[in-house]
């Protein structure tokens, strides 16, 4: 992801080098091109826009100082807009006062909330937690058995209604297997029990958006006020990233951002515009299928990748 970007962005600013002194023309004429390659790199134009107004403004007025030429100025202000737009600073989980935080899963189907789980589950473990799953996607079949099996590669204990089927029956703590939002509150509750101090729900996705996901994530929010909402949005998707994440945002609401398959070759701008778009900081970054394809999402390392 972001190799064509990346090749864009750094064509244009070595176009500078060597210049002694940028004219107004000069400062134009790169941001023309930046904001030609943030919208083939899929940025949303509202974002693009922003940005672009920023890096003009800041490169018109900069001073010439002494230890930088006038175009390293620029690739630092570009530098700086884009971390700026990844969010700044890197956002921890916020931890419960009194255990167990309570971290819910929310977003399409597909988008790879499951595997995240496991992930997350195992980093958490790394960082000296004591974390739980808990499976209340009861719509997608084979989507708690899906858990389990995560759960069991991560090292990580799964609460599921009922064990390997997740349809049907009573299952731990005689919950109705068809009530996510009971299963949610039982897991949590059982987590309480066990002394496990994180609880991570996994939560049904549709592939599309619909009024029911939405009701239903609110319902689960609402009975287990999570201190993390994850929304979990697929990078592939591009714009529709941004459409999804916006509804996610009015529908549930959420916390942080995870942005998965950062290995794809899609072309980023969805992981370049949904901090800017929802307001909420990627907290989390998933490039890959194994356990370990997963970080703490950093701006400021993600925006030197960028410009190579
Ligand atoms: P869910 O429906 O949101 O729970 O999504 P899943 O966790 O089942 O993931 C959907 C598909 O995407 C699965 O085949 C995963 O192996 C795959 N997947 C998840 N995260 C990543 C990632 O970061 N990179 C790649 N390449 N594939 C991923």
């Amino acid at each position: 992801m972001f190799d064509s970007l990346s090749d864009r962005l750094t064509g244009v600013l070595s176009d500078l080098r060597g210049k002694g002194r940028l004219s107004d023309a000069d400062i134009d004429r790169t941001c023309r091109e930046i904001r030609l390659a943030l919208l083939e790199a899929d940025v949303s134009l509202p974002v693009v826009r922003t940005f672009i107004a920023k890096i003009k403004e800041r490169a018109k007025g900069a001073e010439v100082s002494g230890a930088l030429n006038p175009a390293q100025q620029v690739v630092k202000i570009v530098n700086e807009e884009l971390i700026g737009i990844l969010g700044g600073e890197t956002r921890r989980i916020s931890l419960a006062k009194t255990p167990p935080t309570v971290i819910m899963l929310a977003g399409l189907q597909g988008a790879g909330k499951t595997t995240l789980a496991g992930k997350l589950g195992n980093w958490l473990i790394k960082q000296g937690h004591t974390p739980m799953l808990v499976a209340c996607d009861l719509q997608r079949p084979g989507a708690v058995s899906q858990l389990q099996i995560v759960g069991e590669r991560a090292g990580v204990p799964v609460f599921a209604p009922h064990a390997g089927t997740g349809v049907g029956g009573e299952g731990a703590l005689g919950v109705s297997a068809g009530d996510p939002v009971a299963v949610a509150r039982a897991g949590v509750e059982q987590a309480r029990t066990e002394q496990r101090d994180v609880v991570i729900i996994d939560t049904a996705g549709r592939l599309g958006l619909d009024d029911e996901l939405m009701q239903q994530a609110s319902d689960i929010r609402a009975a287990t006020d999570p201190d993390e909402v994850l929304f979990v949005v697929d990078a592939m998707i591009g714009q529709d990233a941004v459409t999804t994440a916006q509804a996610f945002a009015d529908g549930v609401g959420f916390t942080g951002v995870v942005l998965t398959k950062l290995d794809g070759d899609a072309r980023g701008g969805a992981a370049l515009s949904v901090r800017e778009v929802t307001g909420q900081p990627i907290m989390f970054a998933s490039s890959g299928e194994k356990l370990d394809d997963f970080d703490v999402f950093h701006p400021d390392r993600m925006a030197s990748r960028i410009l190579g």
